[in-house]
C-alpha cells in the first residue's frame, strides 16, 4: 500500500506545503484505494468523486500561486450520512430518507468546506444512528477492516472503517451514546465526543437532541485536535450551542502529564468486561503512571443505571424527532395509499427499519400520559445523579479512564437477534453523554488481532485535558501505528 495512504493529515499537510504531493494526486490515490477495498469494507453510502476532484484542483491552484493553505486544505475526509450536505444525498442510512437532498449544509459541513477539505463521500451508519454495529443500516452492513467477519461498531461504523481502511484520512461522526468512541475502539482509530454544545448540531439529523454531538474520527490524537479546531464553536443556528471561547486544541498536545490526577472508574473494570480488555486497560494505566500521572480508583455508583435511563431518554426524544417523517413534509411515501391515515401508516411502516420502530414505540410509551412520571421523569432524575457522580469525581481528578467498550469487535450477526446484548456494548460510553462531558477513545492494545480502545473522560469544556492525556499516551506507545492488512 502507498505509504501516503496511512499518514495522518498533519503529515500530509507538510507534504502538500512542500509540493511533494498535490491534493489532486492524493485525491486520485484515495479514490483508487476506495475502488480496490470498498467492495469488502462498504463504508460509504454515497461517493462524491466529482466534488472531490474539483475541490482538490482548487487547492492545488492556491498552492501553485504560493498562497498559504490551512491544516485540512486538500485533505480527503469522510462524512457521516446524517450530516446534511446541500444537493448531496443525506440518507441517515434509512429507506425513509433514501432520496433526500438537503437544501442546506450542516454548520460542520460549512466549516469543512471553508477549511478546504476534500469530501470522499457520505459514510454508512445504523439507521438514524440507532445501533452499535451498522447492522441496522437500511442499506447494507459495513465490515471491520481488521477482520471482515466482524462489525466495525456503530453507529458511525462507516466513518471509523473508512479511516481504518485508508479510504479517507479522517472523518466526522456523531455520538449520542457512544457512536464515535465505540466504532473508533473497534476499528483501532481515535474518536472524540466533544462536550455537549461545543460543536453545532445544526444540520445533524436529530436522534436524541439532548445527547447528540458531532466529533472527529482520526488516525491519531493530533488530527483529532486539528479537526476540533475547525468544527468547534458557537453557532446561533443551534440554540444548545455554547458561547464559550474555543482554544487552539493543538496547544494541549505537550506530552507532559506529570502530576495529572487520573481516576480509574472501578465500576467499569469488573463484571461484564472481557479479560483481554481489562488487561490492556490496566497496562495503559501503568503506562500513564510511568509518564508521571497520579492514579487512583474511583467508584461511580450511578453508572449502574445509566444504560436503562438512556434507553428511556433517547427513545423518548427519538419518537418525537422522528414524527416529522410523515411522507408529507419529508421522506418516502407509499406508492398507492387508500386514504390519509393509510398513507401515514404505510409510508412509515415501509420506510423505517425494526430498530427504529422499536425505539419509536418505547419512546411513545414512556412519554404517554400516566407513564411519563414513572419513566421519563424518573430517568431525568437519575441523569442528574450521573452528572453529580461526575462532578464529585472531577473535583478530585483531572480526567477519568475506563475501557471504551466491554469487548473487541464482535462477529456480524452475533447480537442482531438480541437487542439487549447489543445495547450493552455502550455500557462505558453512555454515562458520558448523559452528563454532557467530553471523552476520547484511542487504541491501547489488541486481542485476537482486533483493536482495544482506552476511554479518557474530561470535565465539561475541558477537551484539552483529554487530548493532552491521550497525546502523551500515544507518544509513548505504538498502537496507533498498526494498520489492518486488507
Ligand atoms: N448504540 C447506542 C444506541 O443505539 C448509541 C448510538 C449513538 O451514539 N448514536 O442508541
Amino acid at each position: 500500500m502507498n505509504e501516503l495512504l496511512i499518514k495522518p493529515s498533519h503529515e500530509l499537510h507538510e507534504l502538500l506545503n512542500k509540493k511533494e504531493v498535490s491534493s489532486s494526486e492524493l485525491t486520485k490515490l484515495f479514490f483508487e484505494r476506495v475502488e480496490s477495498v470498498e467492495n469488502k469494507v462498504k463504508a460509504f453510502v454515497t461517493l462524491t468523486k466529482e466534488e472531490a476532484i474539483k475541490k482538490a484542483k482548487a487547492v492545488d491552484e492556491k498552492i501553485s500561486k504560493g498562497e498559504k493553505i490551512g491544516p485540512l486544505e486538500g485533505i480527503p475526509i469522510g462524512l457521516k450520512d446524517n450530516l446534511c450536505t446541500r444537493g448531496i444525498k443525506t440518507t441517515c442510512s434509512s429507506k425513509i430518507l433514501a432520496n433526500y437532498l438537503p437544501p442546506y449544509n450542516a454548520t460542520v459541513i460549512e466549516k469543512i468546506i471553508a477549511a478546504g477539505a476534500v469530501p470522499v463521500g457520505k459514510t454508512n451508519l445504523d439507521e438514524f444512528a440507532m445501533g452499535s454495529s451498522t447492522e441496522n443500516s437500511g442499506f447494507f452492513t459495513t465490515k471491520n477492516p481488521w477482520n471482515l467477519e466482524t462489525v466495525p461498531g456503530g453507529s458511525s461504523g462507516g466513518s471509523a472503517a473508512c479511516v481504518a481502511a485508508s479510504e479517507a484520512v479522517l472523518s466526522l461522526g456523531s455520538d449520542t451514546g457512544g457512536s464515535i468512541r465505540q466504532p473508533a475502539s473497534f476499528c483501532g482509530v481515535v474518536g472524540l465526543k466533544p462536550t455537549y454544545g461545543r460543536v453545532s448540531r445544526f444540520g445533524l439529523i436529530a436522534f436524541a437532541s439532548s445527547l447528540d454531538q458531532i466529533g472527529p474520527l482520526t488516525k491519531d490524537v493530533t488530527d483529532a485536535a486539528i479537526l476540533m479546531n475547525i468544527i468547534a464553536g458557537y453557532d446561533p443556528k443551534d440554540s444548545t450551542s455554547a458561547n464559550v471561547a474555543v482554544p487552539d486544541y493543538t496547544k494541549a498536545l505537550t506530552g507532559d502529564i506529570k502530576s495529572l490526577k487520573i481516576g480509574v472508574v472501578s465500576d467499569l473494570m469488573g463484571k461484564g468486561i472481557d479479560n483481554a480488555v481489562k488487561d490492556a486497560i490496566k497496562a495503559a494505566i501503568k503506562k500513564l503512571e510511568e509518564l508521571g500521572a497520579v492514579i487512583e480508583e474511583v467508584s461511580m455508583p450511578s453508572f449502574e443505571y445509566a444504560l436503562p435511563c438512556y434507553y428511556i431518554i433517547a427513545p423518548a426524544e427519538a419518537s418525537s424527532n422522528l414524527a416529522r417523517y410523515d411522507a408529507v413534509k419529508f421522506g418516502h411515501r407509499t406508492p398507492d395509499p387508500q386514504d390519509l391515515l393509510s398513507m401515514y401508516y404505510n409510508s412509515r411502516r415501509e420506510g423505517f427499519g425494526p430498530e427504529v420502530k422499536r425505539r419509536i414505540m418505547i419512546g411513545t410509551y414512556v412519554l404517554s400520559a400516566g407513564y411519563y412520571d414513572a419513566y421519563y421523569l424518573k430517568a431525568m432524575q437519575v441523569r442528574t445523579l450521573i452528572k453529580q457522580d461526575f462532578e464529585k469525581a472531577f473535583a478530585k481528578y483531572d480526567v477519568l479512564v475506563s475501557p471504551t467498550s466491554p469487548s473487541v469487535a464482535f462477529k456480524a450477526g452475533e447480537k442482531t437477534g438480541d437487542p439487549l446484548s447489543m445495547y450493552l456494548s455502550d455500557i462505558a460510553t453512555i454515562p458520558v453523554n448523559m452528563a454532557g462531558i467530553p471523552a476520547i477513545s484511542l487504541p491501547c492494545g489488541f486481542s485476537n488481532g482486533l483493536p482495544i480502545g482506552l476511554q479518557i473522560m474530561g470535565k465539561v469544556f475541558d477537551e484539552e485535558a483529554i487530548l493532552k492525556t491521550a497525546y502523551a499516551y500515544e507518544q509513548a506507545t505504538e498502537w496507533n501505528k498498526q494498520r489492518p492488512n486488507l
